[in-house]
């Protein structure tokens, strides 16, 4: 690549580290962004400024919110007697679209992958079987993880994990594409998905 001033430079550089954005689209973004009106681009870099300010982890579930507990977790009318163990947090807003499931979530940090490190002291196992240990109001877990090789192995183990606890332990029905991720369900068939959840 041609050597352009730094701080183009410096904007490529943080920006082809966004997930699905090589060097080019980042040039082609920069280009952009010094086209547009400078309090665009302003405007823009306050709401980025804003996520590292104002955003944090909620403590119960540990999706982002911008309180201590999150907006579903405070919830009172929320029911407290099923927890939807998710992979990651975008995973929450998909399964609420589909506008069929009231309890309350937890987000696991990923599916087991241990030849990408993904143990399961890498993922929040350990803080769901806690969550569940101090929290006996849960009665049902729902496994809602992506029927991936990955995410079915990681539903095994952790309703093995899960069973001394004595808790009812489900899974999301068949339906979904095998192989697709949660993340690009469309809201009906997971919606029949959770309907029909069976034991896992
Ligand atoms: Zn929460």
């Amino acid at each position: 690549m041609r050597k352009f001033p730094e701080p183009i430079q410096n904007a490529v550089a943080g920006l082809s580290r966004l997930p699905g954005v090589g060097p080019k689209t980042a040039l082609r973004f920069v280009y952009y962004l010094l086209k547009i009106p400078k309090a665009e681009v302003l405007q823009l870099s306050r709401s980025l400024a804003a996520l590292t300010e104002k955003i944090q982890t909620c403590t119960r579930c540990y999706t982002y919110g911008e309180s201590e507990l999150c907006e579903i977790c405070a919830d009172a009318r929320r029911d407290a007697s099923i927890l939807c163990v998710v992979e990651e947090p975008r995973d929450i807003s998909t399964v609420e679209s589909t506008g069929v499931y009231k309890g309350r979530y937890f987000v696991l940090g990923g599916v087991l992958n241990p030849i990408e490190g993904m143990t399961p002291d890498a993922l929040r196992i350990h803080e769901l079987a806690e969550r569940l240990q101090n929290d006996a109001g849960v009665a049902e877990i729902i496994l809602a993880l992506s029927p991936t090789v990955q995410g079915e192995s990681t539903m095994m183990y952790l309703s093995k994990r899960l069973a001394p606890l004595g808790r009812k332990v489900t899974r999301l029905a068949r339906g979904l594409p095998i192989g697709a991720t949660i993340e690009y369900a469309d809201e009906v068939t997971l919606g029949d998905a959770l309907k029909g959840r069976r034991d896992a």
